[in-house]
């Protein structure tokens, strides 16, 4: 039997619906092997450092189970995100319909070209820890040993 890894993933959004982005994302998680999977409510905040009139992002959490590698699941994200109608090529803060970031991927640690685990931005967002702080407060980041309530505390309300 296949090991079965626990999983954060972050979702944002500003273009299109995200609401309903999220939810055929959710959909397609499950769809494609995710399992136990667990949604945060939704939190719309202003763009920042983003060029002027850039929407409101939404963004949330999930968690759940999974039983492939990393990598797999990535490439589940990365098709996900195609199909919501995002660019293969894209730059930072860019009004996007859908981004899907994998933040924990049980206590993996890893940084190649393709994929950095735990996600290298997530332990001072505070787009990403508050969702997440929802669902599994006291998980653990697994190269800092902080907790992701805790993170959230001593992240800046700004970003
Ligand atoms: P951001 O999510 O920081 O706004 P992008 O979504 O545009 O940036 O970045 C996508 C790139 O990030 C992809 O090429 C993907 O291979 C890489 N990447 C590295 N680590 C991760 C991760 N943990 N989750 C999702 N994408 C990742
Ligand atoms: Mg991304």
């Amino acid at each position: 039997m296949l090991k079965s890894t626990k999983i954060a993933i972050a979702l944002g959004g500003n273009l299109g619906n995200p609401e309903e982005n999220f939810r055929i994302a959710a959909q397609k998680l499950i769809d494609g092997g995710c399992e136990e999977l667990q949604t945060s409510r939704i939190y719309r905040s202003a763009a920042v450092d983003c060029v002027a009139n850039t929407p409101d992002f939404c963004n949330a959490a999930l968690c759940g189970k999974w039983k492939g590698s990393a990598l797999e699941l990535l490439h589940l994200c990365q098709r996900i995100e195609r199909e919501a109608g995002r660019p293969a090529e894209h730059s930072q803060r860019e009004a996007r319909t859908l981004d899907l970031d994998i933040i924990l991927f049980g206590d993996e640690v890893c940084d190649t070209p393709e994929l950095t685990l735990p996600h290298p931005r997530a332990q001072n967002r505070r787009f990403v820890l508050e969702p997440l702080s929802e669902l599994i407060p006291d998980d653990r980041f697994p190269d800092t040993g902080m907790k992701i309530a805790e993170c959230l505390r001593k992240s800046s309300p700004k970003i």
